[in-house]
């Protein structure tokens, strides 16, 4: 008798199994860039990716102001020997220009922001003078020609590109746009994003629960992390174990979406149905990637729209969301792909582990007294428990060549907010 051996999540190694890098790789190479832009207001660009560079219309600042509240004079003028008292002869505020022109002797009190007035090209601010009377100051010596003052151009100039192409628009952005006058741009149209949880054990929320049957909690992880990525969501609900059904719904999800995710039904059970059915409907490839959790990953098209059949196990879709998903959103997104940020850090925790894939661990990273990077586990990491994502703040990366860590050594460390970047 023959014992064939089903690929299971406890293999440390097998034939066939690609690494998550190569896993990354292929997904790029198959994700094109949604090339389509839609022109929108200013805030509603927060979080787009600019579909243009931006050239700037207009010097900022537009032109040279002062940096303090002072008084402004000519630097030819300025004390060289000893302190001296010159006439007050107007002020300056910001928006409301003084237009007189400053002769020998003379300075304009000015208002930070405000327009230099004429002959003027120095400001001495005001804790430096000594007000003698409603009209006149005495300013001492050690000035320099052109302190406390902001040059036309000296954050923008005319004509430069201010954000490139593929840029993110954040708040900082905003802020810059706002600056140039600019109300209005291009920006990448978002990526639709349809999900749907597979299992006969799966129940909604607001529904009883029979013996053996739990709640869908993936498709909430999935709704909160798709939230983060700046895309459309469509979600479809839960479906049951039936090839039918689950065909209709890819279909139907196929036909309104850039990216379809499904979680469960992917593995090696009898009622995992998705892989045969986008065989039919679509093109596949099973991946079994050296890592844990989320060892299996189903990836594949059906029309236009890209398909990933994330494991079932809560934690696995998490996991294999952030290694796998959101590099896909990133760039049909129109973001230029970059390395998630990863730091070291000295692990508080011995860590059992073999040779041979790549471990996400859950850990929660900390300052020690020094303020360097430490970094502990949460404690049981089987691929069921949730709690241990949301203890966590980052994942300790464990790369396939790594075995057992001892307490003390260094190890990779990868903040879930950096994943978003
Ligand atoms: P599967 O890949 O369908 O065999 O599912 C693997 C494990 O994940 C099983 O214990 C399922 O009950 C669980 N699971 C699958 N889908 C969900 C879901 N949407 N919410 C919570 N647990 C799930
Ligand atoms: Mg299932």
């Amino acid at each position: 008798m023959t014992i064939i051996k089903q690929p299971s999540c406890n293999d440390s190694f097998e034939q066939g199994a690609i690494t998550v890098a190569e896993a990354v790789s292929g997904i790029l190479a198959a994700t094109p860039v949604i090339a389509e832009y839609q022109k929108r207001p200013l805030r509603d660009c927060l979080h787009g990716i600019l579909f243009d560079d931006i050239k700037s219309p207009c010097e900022v600042p537009a032109h040279n102001n002062s940096a303090m509240d002072g008084y402004a004079l000519w630097s030819a003028d300025l004390p060289v020997t000893s302190s001296r008292p010159f006439q007050v002869i107007g002020t300056a505020f910001a928006g409301k220009p003084f237009s007189g022109s400053c002769q020998k002797n003379q300075c304009v009190r000015i208002m930070t922001g405000a327009m230099l007035p004429p002959n003027t090209d120095t400001i001495v601010i005001q804790e430096d003078v000594r007000v003698l009377d409603a009209e006149h100051v005495e300013i001492g010596v050690g000035h320099r020609k052109n302190q406390n003052l902001r040059f036309a151009g000296e954050d923008i100039q005319q004509g430069a590109t201010v954000l490139k192409k593929g840029s993110a628009i954040n708040a900082a952005e905003l802020g810059v746009l706002a600056s140039l006058g600019i109300n209005e741009m291009p920006i990448y149209r978002k990526p639709r994003v349809s999900f749907f949880s597979t299992g006969d054990e799966l129940k909604s929320l607001g529904e009883t629960l029979q013996t053996g049957e739990i709640y869908d909690s993936n498709r909430y992880s999935l709704y909160g992390l798709l939230s983060s990525c700046n895309v459309d969501i469509i979600d479809m609900g839960v479906v049951r174990d039936e090839p039918e059904t689950i065909r209709q719904t890819l279909l139907a999800a196929a036909r309104c979406s850039d990216v379809i995710l499904t979680s469960g039904g992917v593995s090696v059970g009898e009622a995992d149905y998705i892989k045969a059915i986008l065989q039919d409907i679509g093109s596949m490839d099973f991946w079994k990637i050296l890592m844990k959790p989320g060892r299996p990953l189903t990836s594949g098209r059906i029309d236009d729209a890209l398909f990933f059949g994330l494991p079932g196990n809560p934690v696995a879709v998490m996991v294999t969301f952030y290694q796998f998903v959101l590099p896909c959103l990133k760039k049909l997104r129109g973001l230029p792909h970059k390395e998630v940020l990863t730091l070291k850090a000295r692990t508080q925790t011995a860590i059992r582990k073999n040779p041979g894939r790549r471990e996400f661990q859950r850990a929660i990273a900390s300052t020690d007294a020094d303020g360097n990077l430490q970094v502990a586990l949460t404690g049981k990491q089987g691929s069921g428990i949730l709690t241990s994502m949301s203890q966590a703040n980052c994942l300790m990366v464990l790369g396939e060549e790594c075995g057992p860590v001892e307490a003390g050594s260094q190890v990779d460390i990868q903040f879930f907010t950096h994943y978003f970047d």
